[in-house]
Order: structure tokens, then C-alpha cells, then sequence
């Protein structure tokens, strides 16, 4: 019996964020100091996301993303994905990072049993890398980078924020890393999250703009699933090339019809809807399978049709500051 909530979607996705602390301050994500960071007790034990991963297996749920937060900050996160991979009914295991640990990590990673990584990359400028991450090095990623191909993390897809007056200019540049590398760009719409940014206004730009910049350059994108699912991507190829482009519009073009994805925060709340504040915590009932089981399935059944913009008829134009930050949640 699939997973399904009250609106008919079936539910097979979970994405978890272990950790609300990260080595980068990305402008869209968090403030110059970083957030408020959860205590330490009150982060969810590994255990305890154990248990919810195979309460959720239980009921269909067969793809799991880690996140954060940055994961690969977290200690022993190589052991939780070995016991992640190991829970029976779990068929896909990814994970998203900004990529600078992974040359440490990529090997233990991909033998521990993580099938894929998305790293995040909104410049291929180094000073302007250091401007976006307020603290980061361009280099390591793109050692990130190389260290998941060669360990076979892949498909590799690199997230890309697009952000007006900060990375437009480089959209060619990203759509020509697919020419000759086997890299899967997805573009992503600035989003209104959490209460430190002040920069969404300013910097919001619709994902027509890559289309606009690829016919500009006589480039075709061509329709084209991705092996392994796109998500809420849409996935283009340039012809002849060894990638391929993602447009993930979650403000211009909604995708909450296709929505197939629960999240659990750091702290141990489910998610049904990022967009949306209600969560409901699984502390109080993490000894008990059914009663967890029982919550996933009450969580799903308050799951929103759409999300709070859409609902509010207010896409690109609602107020920032009415939600927890990405880091938190687990973008
Ligand atoms: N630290 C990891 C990383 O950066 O990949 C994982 C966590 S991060 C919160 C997950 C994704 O959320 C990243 O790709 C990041 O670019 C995206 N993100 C964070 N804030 C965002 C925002 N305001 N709008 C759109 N995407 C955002
Ligand atoms: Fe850290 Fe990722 Fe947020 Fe950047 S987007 S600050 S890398 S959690």
C-alpha cells in the first residue's frame, strides 16, 4: 500500500537534516553570525533517526536525502549512512552538501552506502564564493567535486541559486560545465525563508532568465528525464553534451501537484510541507514503531495542497521572515 495523503500524492521521500551547524554563512541561508544553533541534547540522536527512517520504510518511504545544516560537519555521519543504507526497503541514499569535506569523505561515503551526492555551488568566481559563503574557498569545492566522481557519487548534480546582481552573469558558464563534464546543474529559485534574509527582494530572479540566456546563446535545451529521477526538476540537455540542466522553480512554477516528500528538522520534528509551519515532533513517541508510524501518518494527513505562497496567492511576493531558516529545516 503506497503512502498517500489526504490530496491522493504518494509519499516515498524523506529528507532529513542532521545538523543545524555548517563551516559556510551563505548570504541566502544564514545571517553573518550563523543562527541560533539547537543544543546539542536537543539535536536528534542517530538512534533515534534510526528509528524513524524504518518506521517510514515500513510504510513505503524508499529514498532518503541527508542534509543539514552542513551533514559532513556532523561526527560519525559516515556510520549513520551505513545504517541507513542497511534498513531494509531503503533503495535510494543521497545527500546534499556544500562539498568542502568531501575529499575527506567521498571514499567512506560511497563505501558506507551513499549512492549520490548535490553540491552546492553558486559562483565558479573565487572572490565572489568567498562573498557568498562569507567564509569559503572556491578550490575545496571544486576538490568536493572531483573527489564524488571519482568515487562514483553520482549522478553528481550541483544546486545553483540563482541570485540577480550577484550570479547572472555566470548562468553560460554553468550551463557550459555540462558541455564535457558529466554534471548535472540544477538552477534554483531564490526562495523567502527564514527570518535573517533581507536580501530575497533584491535578489529573486525567475528561472525563465536561464532560458532566456540559453536561446541568447544559441544553446537548445533539450527535454530529457534523468536517470534516477529529476525530483521537482525540469531536465534539459544541450545535445552532444555529458550533462545536463535542472530548473527547480519552486516560486515562479510551483511543483506541490507532483510532491512526494516529508522532512524531519534537526530537532526531531516532521515536515510535510517546507513551506509551511506546521511540524509535529517525534520525540514522544521514538520507543514506539507503531505509534511512529502512526505520526508520519497524521503528519501527512495535515499536508497542505500547496504551499504557503501559493496558497496565499503570493509567490515572489510574500514577506520573508515567516518561517525557519533552511538550515534548520534542511534544505
Ligand atoms: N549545507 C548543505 C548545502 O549547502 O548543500 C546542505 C544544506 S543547504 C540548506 C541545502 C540547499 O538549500 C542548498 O543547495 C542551498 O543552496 C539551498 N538553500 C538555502 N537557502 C536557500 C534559499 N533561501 N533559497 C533557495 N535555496 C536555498
Ligand atoms: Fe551552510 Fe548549506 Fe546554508 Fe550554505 S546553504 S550556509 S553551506 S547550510
Amino acid at each position: 500500500m503506497p503512502l498517500l495523503d489526504t490530496h491522493g500524492r504518494k509519499h516515498d521521500y524523506l529528507r532529513i537534516s542532521v545538523t543545524d551547524r555548517c563551516n559556510l554563512r551563505c548570504v541566502y541561508c544564514m545571517g553573518e553570525d550563523g543562527i541560533d544553533q539547537i543544543a546539542h541534547q536537543d539535536i536528534l540522536s542517530y538512534e533515534e533517526i534510526i528509528r524513524v527512517v524504518s518506521a517510514g520504510a515500513e510504510l513505503g518511504i524508499s529514498k532518503i536525502r541527508i542534509t543539514g545544516g552542513e551533514p559532513l560537519v556532523r561526527k560519525g555521519i559516515v556510520d549513520l549512512i551505513k545504517q541507513v543504507a542497511a534498513i531494509p526497503g531503503i533503495k535510494d541514499l543521497a545527500m546534499t552538501t556544500n562539498g568542502i569535506l568531501l575529499p575527506r569523505f567521498a571514499a567512506d561515503l560511497k563505501k558506507a552506502g551513499l549512492n549520490r551526492v548535490n553540491i552546492s555551488l553558486d559562483t565558479l568566481k573565487a572572490e565572489k564564493f568567498e562573498s557568498i559563503t562569507r567564509c569559503g574557498r572556491l578550490q575545496d569545492v571544486l576538490d568536493g567535486i572531483e573527489a564524488a566522481l571519482e568515487h562514483g557519487l553520482q549522478p553528481v548534480k550541483l544546486n545553483t541559486v540563482l541570485m540577480k546582481g550577484i550570479n547572472e552573469q555566470e548562468v553560460l558558464d554553468f550551463l557550459k560545465l555540462t558541455l564535457d563534464k558529466p554534471i548535472h546543474v540544477r538552477f534554483i529559485e531564490y526562495m523567502p525563508i527564514g527570518d535573517h534574509d533581507k536580501g530575497y527582494r533584491d535578489h529573486y530572479l525567475p528561472l525563465t532568465y536561464v532560458e532566456e540566456v540559453a536561446a541568447n546563446a544559441g544553446l537548445s535545451l533539450t527535454p530529457e528525464p534523468l536517470p534516477g529521477g529529476a525530483g521537482p526538476a525540469e531536465n534539459y540537455t544541450i545535445p552532444n553534451s555529458r550533462g545536463s540542466i535542472g530548473l527547480i522553480h519552486p516560486i515562479s512554477k510551483h511543483f506541490c501537484d507532483t510532491c512526494n516528500r516529508l522532512r524531519l528538522t534537526a530537532e526531531g520534528n516532521l515536515k510535510a510541507c517546507l513551506y509551511w509551519q506546521d511540524e509535529k515532533p517525534v520525540r514522544p513517541v521514538i520507543d514506539d514503531q507503531e505509534a511512529l508510524k502512526n505520526l508520519i501518518k497524521e503528519v501527512l494527513t495535515g499536508k497542505p495542497v500547496e504551499h504557503q505562497m501559493a496558497a496565499d496567492g503570493a509567490c515572489g511576493s510574500v514577506q520573508p521572515g515567516t518561517m525557519r531558516g533552511m538550515s534548520k529545516t534542511g534544505g
